[in-house]
């Protein structure tokens, strides 16, 4: 698959780009190198500085960069342009936090002294996907580039123009060269780079597939890596729960940026003595939306990533649906030009079906009633995966007791999950390992030496 932008909404393809030979690739990776040497000294102001200008020209730009984001990945441009505040947000979130994060931390001795300073490692290479082409990548840069790591981005091949974009970014805002590299790259030329002594740790946010092979080089070289993987979150609604609210928040969390994301409520969990009402009540908030080009404000309903997404997800339901399970509404592609997938809610899954066992990466909801809350919990222990979760009830210290017993790494109560610069993000089990955001998304890619004194 060469590099290239189709518009989802028509399929129109509007650009591609060349991929970077071996030599340009060695080339990139020597200046980012050395540029590592100045910028692992270079003060915490300086670094402060750089970041706070990146955001500022976020927020100048916003409307140009939600377009591109909806251009090439098809989002509804007004979640376009909550990304690209969500994105300055994060830079400035590190800009002004770093300092902190970053102090010696001084260890109880029984005697002299001993701390333990957080210094940068090298190069870090990232492999980011399509689905937040600016925010996957600003999770990851804003934490490094204040530890005084420098970095290089593979980003998904569907998305270059805002790949190429978040590099101009950071030369109008200043970097050196080499701080920030955008590497135009095919996944399967990720592996071999782990052998580069140069790059010190990698990250990659995408499928298990991708996360699994990086690992693995990784693994196989020493290097430490990150994984942010996908998810198959529960929303689990108690009998007490507030019903209109968690109506509102299973639609927010399952159909924005239409379904796909690693974090999506994806399994609706229901006691039976209000599944009637919860399931009724969404189905009546699916219906009737408008559906068309995701540059218009208007439109509700938009398509997915590519025309791949929409058939990799069409298998997953079709194959689920002759497997038994039911189609409440949709459970097709839509009649139309463009990467449109009708929003769908599947009833009667059943163990060993598709959407049982995987991902849907899209607008489907899978709903399940269940009797009790023990059941509410081995349901949504049921799965490989273990990114996050919510829980509705109005009684708290009983949604906590229930998300205590839930295997994931962030379980969100009464609200939907959200990635916030503020919070831990990561998860357990298939969904991968280690942590973005807040003070631990800065620990991931740094030294903890240990200094001590007699
Ligand atoms: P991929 O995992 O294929 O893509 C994510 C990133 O990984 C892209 O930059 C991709 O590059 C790169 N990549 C692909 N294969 C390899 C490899 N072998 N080694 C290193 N990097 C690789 O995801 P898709 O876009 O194909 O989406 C498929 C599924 O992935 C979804 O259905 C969903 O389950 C999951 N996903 C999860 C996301 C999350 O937020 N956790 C985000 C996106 C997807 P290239 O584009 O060049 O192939």
């Amino acid at each position: 698959m060469p590099i290239q932008t189709v518009n989802p909404y028509n399929s129109k393809l509007l650009k591609t780009f060349d991929e970077l030979t071996d030599e340009q690739l060695e080339q990139k990776i020597a200046n980012a190198h050395q540029a590592y040497q100045s910028w692992k000294n270079s003060a915490l102001s300086e670094r402060k500085a750089l970041l706070l200008k990146v955001a500022s020209i976020f927020r100048s730009k916003k409307s140009e960069l939600a377009k591109l984001i909806t251009l090439e990945m098809g989002k509804l441009i007004a979640q376009s342009e909550s990304e690209v505040e969500m994105v300055a947000s994060v830079y400035e979130y590190y800009a002004e936090n770093a300092e902190e994060f970053l102090k010696d931390r001084p260890m109880k001795v029984k005697d002299g002294k001993a701390f333990v300073r957080l210094s940068p490692m090298g190069v870090i290479l990232g492999v980011e996907p399509w689905n937040y082409p600016f925010n996957q990548v600003a999770r990851l840069v804003a934490p490094n580039i204040m530890a005084g790591n420098v970095m290089m981005i593979k980003h998904a091949s569907n998305v270059p123009q805002c790949a190429e974009m978040i590099e101009k970014i950071f030369k109008e805002a200043g970097a050196p060269e080499g701080v920030y590299t955008n590497l135009f790259l095919a996944g399967k030329r990720i592996a071999k780079l782990a052998e580069d002594e140069r790059i010190v740790g990698m990250s990659l946010t995408g499928s298990e597939t991708a996360g699994s092979s990086l690992g693995e080089a990784a693994g196989k070289n020493l290097k430490k890596s990150v994984l942010e993987l996908g998810g198959s979150d529960a929303f689990i609604v108690l009998e007490d729960a507030d019903l209109d609210l968690a109506v509102e928040k299973a639609y927010l969390g399952r159909f924005s940026n239409m379904g796909q994301a690693c974090t999506s409520a994806k399994r609706f969990i229901v006691m039976d003595k209000v599944a009637d009402d919860f399931i009724s009540k969404l189905q009546l908030k699916i219906t009737g939306l408008n559906v068309g080009d995701p540059m218009d404000p208007k439109t509700q309903v938009g398509p997915l990533s590519t025309e791949d997404a929409v058939k990799k997800l069409d298998e997953q339901v079709q194959a689920t649906l002759k497997a038994g399970a039911k189609a409440l509404v949709g459970g097709k592609r839509m009649d139309r030009e463009g990467a449109f997938y009708e929003f769908t809610i599947l009833t009667d899954i059943k163990p060993g079906m598709v959407a049982y066992e995987e991902e849907l990466f899209g607008p489907v909801a899978s709903f399940y009633r269940v009797k009790d809350e023990r059941e509410a919990i081995e349901l949504a222990n049921a799965t490989n995966f273990g990114l996050g979760g919510a829980v509705f009830s109005k009684d708290t210290d009983r949604a906590v007791n229930v998300a205590a017993q839930m295997e994931t790494g962030m379980i969100f109560i009464n609200e939907n999950l959200a990635s916030r610069p503020d919070l831990p993000f990561g998860g357990v089990k298939r969904s991968g390992y280690g942590r973005e955001l807040s003070p631990l998304g800065i620990e991931e890619f740094v030294n903890k030496k240990l200094i001590r004194i007699a």
